[in-house]
């Protein structure tokens, strides 16, 4: 079964909502009541939009079992214009294409099977942008 983790994510996951600390600014994805930075519990909720630029990225060569993609495929560190950070994987293109600085686009695709149900785990992943 997928985790309670995974269950208590799936609306800010699907809607791509972030949380914004009115104490810092900080952006953090998915949304939390309670800032990673500066503790403060003043978080509103804001939009991401589905954008964003590869801060870093790496290859996975040997991918855990219950992930439908095959290897080898490209892991990245996204950053939206907003400032939140989301890893996510890289689709459509050449794993050893996705480099620092690279513009993407999220959409919504299929992530994984979660166990013998064959229960399908929606998400986003990155696109580079054409
Ligand atoms: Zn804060």
């Amino acid at each position: 079964m997928p985790s309670p983790r995974y269950w208590r994510e799936i609306p800010s996951r699907y809607r791509l909502e972030a949380g914004r600390c009115k104490g810092c600014g900080v952006v953090v994805f998915p949304a939390r009541h309670i800032c990673p930075s500066c503790r403060g519990e003043d978080v509103e909720k804001v939009r991401l939009s589905r954008k964003g630029k590869v801060i870093t990225s790496t290859v996975i060569h040997v991918p855990p079992g219950e992930f439908l993609m095959e290897a080898p495929y490209a892991i990245a560190l996204v950053q939206t214009p907003e400032g939140a950070r989301l890893m996510t994987q890289v689709v459509d293109c050449d794993p050893s294409s996705v480099l620092p600085g690279m513009e993407v686009n999220l959409e919504f695709r299929l992530i994984r099977k979660e166990g013998q149900g064959g229960i399908l785990c929606y998400g986003h992943k990155a696109v580079p942008t054409p």
